[in-house]
């Protein structure tokens, strides 16, 4: 319940709709995936730190847009919502 997904987001994602984001009751979400969302990928880099990437970029959800990327926004976002997730989860994927 940490990313929703709109009537527009779901058409906006198409045939990924299904496989990313699901319904708790009748509200629709981005579902996790090791403690986060499920369209972002981990990869690792040659120097052993981890880039993060959206795989849905183009058609992510409405909320991910308004978000700018490293905007101050962005990153009380991410304060708040880590304090809701378990500490160990989050910390394995920084
Ligand atoms: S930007 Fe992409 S990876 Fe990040 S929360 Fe939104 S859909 Fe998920």
């Amino acid at each position: 319940m940490f990313v929703r997904v709109t009537g527009e987001d779901w058409t906006r994602l198409g045939e990924k709709a299904e496989r990313v984001a699901g319904f708790i009751g009748n509200r629709a979400y981005m579902k996790m995936t090791a403690g986060h969302c499920a369209a972002l990928e981990p990869r690792a880099r040659a120097d052993g730190s981890t880039d993060f990437f959206c795989t849905i970029y183009e058609v992510r959800p409405q909320i991910c847009r308004d978000l700018a990327r490293g905007s101050a926004e962005c990153a009380g976002e991410r304060v708040t919502k880590m304090e809701l997730r378990p500490e160990q989860v989050w910390r394995k994927n920084l």
